[in-house]
């Protein structure tokens, strides 16, 4: 049976996304954009309506809804500015469902309640100076020592770097392994601000995302107790497989919220910009771009729906979820590039929403899986190359 209408409570939190966004955040977005400033106040704001704990179930402090909902959130939240949503992928799709999902009872009470009510924020730590798509490439290393391990390293492109207090972070824990490029010697850990040694930094001069922070994490022999290991020594690379599944979710629906604000502000301009003695939407040039933007939200929305259906029933979900993220960010950058062209010199301009969309919507085709390395995912599925292999550890089913 296929049901494509939205349950009471999907629509409830789709309803509180779009009214939070509309009256928290687009009145300044604009302003705030052009002095790239990020307003540390959003945050509680969206603690105190449950966002920052959607789908993180109930005994944990989260609202306990189900992943559709997310996604709805995701694209409402985009609608309006894509460092809305970024604030969901890290907090939420990177880290705390990575949590809930991988980590030990104490880790869960510790870490994951107070992320879940909104009072710690969180974020993950994968990219580095030298290493982004080649994740084995990273040189940030932890070594043993007692009870404890030492990390040293540098994370670098970290959303929320800057602002959150809890990290985790994907680090060698076997040499041996790192010199012959071979995951198993992965791990991750869960660090937190005030640990010694660690300190964190914004990187300033961003094309998008200006709203939000984005920066680097500096581990200078942090000491780390060994009960903040998550899952097994050899586990760390499935671990941050696993969180870029959830990540690149929120990516896929906050870019297909991307491309409904673009086709409305295209729409709305178009029927009041006239030339040729006529409004420019009835040149059928200009229709080209509204009727693509149209069925891209159409597609686009339909593969973030399926994948976040496959989440809900506890399925393997990734290659959709890669499908669904590379086809909405390629389509959010199309539909961006068009809504500009159709406020012709206007849209060059930051009079317009267009001219942000714009910048925004490039990050996405770098971010959680560069469109390069999702076309190569897809490809490899499709020639049989690459298959899923069964996880220790699947994302839990809503209760
Ligand atoms: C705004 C923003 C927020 C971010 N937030 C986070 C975060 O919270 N956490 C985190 O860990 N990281 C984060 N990142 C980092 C992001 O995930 C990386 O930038 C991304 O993985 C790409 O890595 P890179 O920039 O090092 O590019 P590189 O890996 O150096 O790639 C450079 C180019 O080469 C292409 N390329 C690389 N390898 C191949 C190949 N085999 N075949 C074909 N083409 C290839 C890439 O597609 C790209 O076009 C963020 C980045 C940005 C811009």
């Amino acid at each position: 049976m296929i049901d494509l209408s939205f349950t009471e409570e999907q629509l409830m939190v789709q309803k509180l996304a779009r009214d939070f966004a509309a009256r928290e955040v687009a009145p300044t977005v604009q302003k705030n954009d052009t002095k790239a400033f990020f307003d540390p106040e959003i945050l509680p704001k969206m603690a105190a309506l449950g966002l920052l704990g959607l789908t993180i179930p109930e005994k944990y402090s989260g609202t306990g809804n189900d992943y559709i909902s997310l996604g709805l959130a995701c694209e409402e939240l985009e609608c309006v500015d894509t460092s809305l949503r970024v604030i969901l992928a890290v907090h939420i799709g990177l880290n705390s469902l990575t949590l809930l999902t991988w980590g030990t009872k104490e880790q869960k009470r510790e870490y994951l309640v107070p992320q879940a009510k909104g009072e710690r924020i969180a974020t993950m730590g994968i990219t580095e100076p030298a290493a982004g798509s080649d994740v084995v490439g990273i040189q940030t290393h932890a070594r043993k020592d007692g009870s404890d391990y030492v990390i040293t390293g540098e994370k670098m492109w970290i959303s929320l770097a800057d602002v959150a207090d809890n990290f985790i972070i994907l680090a060698w824990t076997d040499l041996e392994k790192a010199k012959k490029r071979d995951h198993s010697g992965l791990s991750c850990f869960i660090l937190e601000r005030g640990m010694k040694g660690l300190t964190t930094a914004t990187i300033h001069g961003k094309l998008g995302v200006r709203t939000g922070n984005t920066g680097s994490i500096s581990m200078d022999e942090v000491r780390v107790p060994e009960e903040n290991l998550l899952g097994n020594e050899d586990e760390g690379f499935k671990i941050a497989m696993f969180a870029l599944d959830q990540g690149r979710y929120t990516v896929a629906a906050g870019s297909t919220g991307l491309i409904r604000a673009c086709l409305n502000a295209s729409a709305e301009y178009a029927r009041t910009r006239s030339t040729f003695q006529k409004p420019i939407a009835e040149h059928q040039l200009v229709k080209e771009m509204v009727a693509e933007m149209a069925s891209d939200y159409e597609a686009a929305r339909l593969l973030w729906l399926k994948a976040g259906w496959l989440k809900n029933q506890g399925k393997p979900n990734t290659r959709e979820t890669s499908l669904a993220k590379l086809y909405a960010c390629e389509a959010a950058e199309k539909a961006a590039s068009n809504a500009v062209q159709i406020h012709g010199a206007y849209g060059y301009s930051n009079e317009y929403n267009v001219e942000r969309f714009f910048r925004n919507a490039k990050g996405a085709q770098i971010y959680e899986g560069s469109r390069e390395m999702h076309k190569l995912i897809q490809a490899d599925y499709a020639l049989g190359i690459r298959a899923d292999k069964p996880l220790r550890r699947i994302l839990p089913r809503p209760e």
